[in-house]
């Protein structure tokens, strides 16, 4: 028999299955398609419990949900100050293609657009015979419970439409911004958006966020409570793009949209919960994942205001 959290799993998941909206993001590798009817709900608690309902355990491409993790890489491996000194901490209410460079400096405003992205993965290095994708793959890995991987067919799609980002790129490198060549910094950028989860994993990587960086099901370490205290502050005010304000007053929790599809949002202490499902509105936020957090924020008091 299913839980009282599963029930109301299942409700809102057949509630929200009508909503028909949006556009499949179309960059993909030749034969892989998308299917929009593909939809998933999982909420991890902080306690280890994984409540999951419908497309729970099929692949898609982390796209932006990977800047949140690579932000906490970067902040860990040189602390708050350095990144900060390439990348600001301010809402842009922007697109994610958005320029948002400061004027003088060309500092991005924040790590959650892709020009923030790209300044962090330019501080993402090699070392210990591992890629500086190796350690975003493993660092990534250590939010959930299996190790992932990043798809060189997806890559490769996204290489071959990366002439904003590339432009972005170079950029910033002419402000000197970047640690390592345009070229370099696009290439780990594209790759971590390539890296392949479920909608389960993104529950856990979520759910580790709200237990200050401790996995609730490894127990491990993957990220420092500093760290993870600057990563949710920025998804706060920055995580949903354009729709940022509007998310803040309705939703109340800190979140990260990706066009792959997949939607998180975390409620610090308690839980986390993740949705897949690849309609996308102009936003390039997925119809249904929104949908689904401000119904669960709203049933379930999730919204920081409420749930103090
Ligand atoms: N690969 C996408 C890009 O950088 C990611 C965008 C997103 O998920 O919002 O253009």
């Amino acid at each position: 028999m299913d839980s009282p959290i599963e029930e109301y799993l299942h409700r809102v998941h057949a509630e929200i299955s009508e909503l028909r909206d949006g556009q499949p993001y179309s960059v993909a590798p030749k034969g892989r398609s998308v299917d929009p009817e593909d939809f998933g709900i999982c909420l991890a608690t902080v306690d280890g419990y994984v409540y999951e309902v419908g497309t729970t355990s099929k692949e898609f491409s982390m796209q932006s949900l990977s800047k949140p993790f690579s932000y906490g890489l970067a902040l860990t491996e040189h602390g708050l100050e350095a990144v900060d000194a390439k990348v600001d901490v301010e809402p842009s209410g922007d697109s994610f293609t958005e320029i948002s460079l400061a004027p003088k400096t060309g500092r991005p405003a924040n790590a959650m657009i892709n020009a923030g992205a790209l300044a962090v993965a330019s501080l993402i290095k090699g070392s210990g015979g591992k890629t500086a994708l190796n350690r975003i793959v493993d660092f990534y890995s250590g939010f959930t419970d299996r190790q992932l991987t990043s798809s060189k067919g997806v890559y490769n799609a996204e290489r071959r439409n990366s002439d904003h980002n590339h432009a972005l790129a170079f950029l910033m490198s002419s402000f000197g911004l970047l640690e390592s060549l345009p070229t370099t910094a696009l290439e780990t950028y594209l790759r971590q958006c390539a890296v392949q989860i479920t909608c389960r994993d993104l529950s856990l990587m979520a759910a580790t966020l709200a237990n200050s960086g401790t996995n609730p099901v490894t127990g491990h370490e993957a990220l420092g409570v500093e760290a993870v205290e600057r990563v949710l502050s920025v998804m706060m005010t920055s995580g949903m793009y354009d729709n940022a304000g509007d998310w803040v007053a309705s939703v109340g929790m800190p979140a990260k949209s990706g066009v792959g599809g997949g939607t998180l949002a975390v409620l610090p202490g308690q839980a986390g919960l993740a949705v897949f499902s690849p309609p996308l509105d102009a936003h390039g936020t997925s119809v249904r994942g929104e949908a689904a957090c401000r119904r669960m924020s709203a049933d379930m008091e999730m919204h920081f205001v409420r749930s103090a």
